[in-house]
């Protein structure tokens, strides 16, 4: 099967790639092989430098990059050149912190000496999805390669072209011939590829469904694994919350990129004092915005990826309407080409609707009725996810407490769970385990050696 670059805004055609047979892919493996013994040789400095030629090319191709982004998976322009920002930023963070990062630690021993080392592990698969199609592969392979590792990306099937771009940015960086190379291959191909002994772990980020197949095939061949699957995150809106920052930022969180974010604020949870007052004024920006052209200044909603995806949000929406959820704007798909959904907001939603226990990849955002603080924090753990979770009130000794008791891996008070390179980041539950990004991030795909000497 072919892959195909569509652009969703219209759903035309911009390129096919064929995929690789089962000779192209052991011709990759084994360069990347051969590419792994000089590469960790190197010295950390000029592995340092040339991650830095690779920010200084990101720089420089932002606006090209960003147009490419937009229009092989719809989000709008202006987000597309945030995520080539945060690509150069998270080079930058890796490339001053790599030598403290992974360097020796001495450790405490009765007798001798005894030091903690950081080894690379060899070659590392990534596995990627189309949302943040730049900004998910640079997290994973910044460090990754600074730690002496060397990278094959399969990237998700509808962002070849993104694919063949990262590969080009770290090419022309002067990264040897080997060390970074995407794999033009279908899901299919994951298995076989991680069971080679040439590769040594594997990094998914996507969903659950992908991330359980993964996790299989790396138990099996025995190899580490790091997975950062689908979140559903709470959103609590205590009673003394500053209403207008909360709703503020409960647009940003829930509709930038069209919804489509792991860590966006998918089930806002309001206690009764403010659910009215709040559920309001979100009405009020959500009806404000303005679904178009992406690469327009004055279009506020992207497209979705892809039209099965928009299906199937639709048809979460309408179960869940079916179960007793109340349609409050939108929940429904807007006419005309491309995969465009209404930005949507779904009340009184209960236990019965898959919007309640479900992850909602799109632009719609589900409103939980709560009791009282205590009822809040149990509605918002009463998920299989455990990604993000942001607690609002101006109390911030209550604000705290309440984030202690969610159970996810960012917990955060009076701002939106986004990722940063100094902030490990992850799940636990079914959003996955393992890190990526601060210190854990890099250490994710290293062998921590002991060596004991005398
Ligand atoms: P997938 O999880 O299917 O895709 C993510 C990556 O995993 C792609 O590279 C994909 O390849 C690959 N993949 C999929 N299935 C397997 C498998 N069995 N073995 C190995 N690799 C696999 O995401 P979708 O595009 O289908 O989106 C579906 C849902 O996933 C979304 O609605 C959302 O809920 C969730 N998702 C979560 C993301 C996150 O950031 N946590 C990101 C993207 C999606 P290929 O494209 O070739 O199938």
């Amino acid at each position: 099967m072919p892959m195909s670059s569509v652009n969703p805004a219209n759903g035309s055609v911009l390129e096919v790639f064929e995929t690789w047979d089962q000779v192209r892919i052991d011709k990759a493996l084994a360069t990347a092989a051969r590419a792994a013994a000089n590469w960790r040789a190197l010295p950390l400095e000029e592995r340092v430098a040339l991650l830095r030629r690779a920010a200084g090319l990101l720089r420089e191709r932002r606006e090209p990059l960003a147009g490419r982004i937009t229009r092989e998976m719809g989000k709008l322009l202006r987000e597309a050149r945030t995520e080539i920002d945060r690509c150069v930023t998270v080079c930058d963070y890796y490339a001053d912190h790599a030598a403290t990062f992974l360097g020796d630690e001495p450790m405490e021993v009765a007798w001798g000496r005894a030091l903690r080392v950081h080894q690379p592990l060899g070659t590392i698969l990534g596995v990627m999805p189309w949302n943040f199609p730049f900004w998910q592969v640079f997290r994973f392979a910044a460090p990754t390669l600074l730690a002496g590792n060397t990278v094959l990306l399969k990237h998700a099937s509808n962002v070849p072209r993104c694919a063949l771009a990262i590969e080009e940015v770290f090419r022309d960086a002067g990264l040897p011939d080997g060390v970074f190379q995407s794999l033009m291959v279908p899901a299919s191909a994951v298995a076989g590829i991680l069971a080679d002994p040439r590769v040594y772990g594997v990094s998914l980020t996507g969903s659950e469904k992908a991330g359980r197949a993964v996790a299989a095939a790396a138990g099996e061949a025995l190899k580490p694994s790091v997975l950062e699957l689908g979140g559903s995150d709470p959103f609590i809106v205590l009673e003394d919350a500053d209403l207008d920052r909360a709703v503020e930022q409960a647009l940003v969180s829930r509709f930038q990129n069209a919804g489509q974010s792991c860590i966006a604020a998918k089930r806002f949870i309001l206690l009764p004092q403010v659910a009215d007052a709040f559920l309001e004024r979100l009405r009020a920006g959500v009806e404000a915005l303005v679904p178009g052209d992406p690469a327009r200044e004055e279009t506020t909603l992207a497209p979705m990826a892809r039209e099965d995806l928009r299906d199937e949000l639709h048809a979460q929406v309408e179960q869940s309407i079916a179960a007793g959820a109340v349609a409050v704007t939108g929940c429904r798909p807007l006419p005309g080409k491309g995969a465009w959904y209404a930005p949507s907001i779904l009340d009184r939603v209960t236990p019965q609707a898959r919007a309640y226990h479900e992850e909602l990849f799109g632009p719609v955002a589900t409103v939980i009725r709560a009791q009282d603080e205590a009822d809040a924090v149990r509605i918002a753990n009463e998920t299989r996810f455990g990604l993000g979770g942001s607690v609002w009130t101006r109390d911030l000794e209550r604000g705290e407490a309440v984030a202690r008791h969610l159970v996810c891996g960012n917990a955060f008070v009076n701002a939106l769970v986004k990722s940063d390179p100094a902030l490990p980041f992850g799940g636990v539950k079914d959003s996955g385990y393992g890190r990526e990004l601060g210190r854990d991030g890099m250490l994710a795909f290293v062998n921590l050696k002991t060596l004991r000497l005398g």
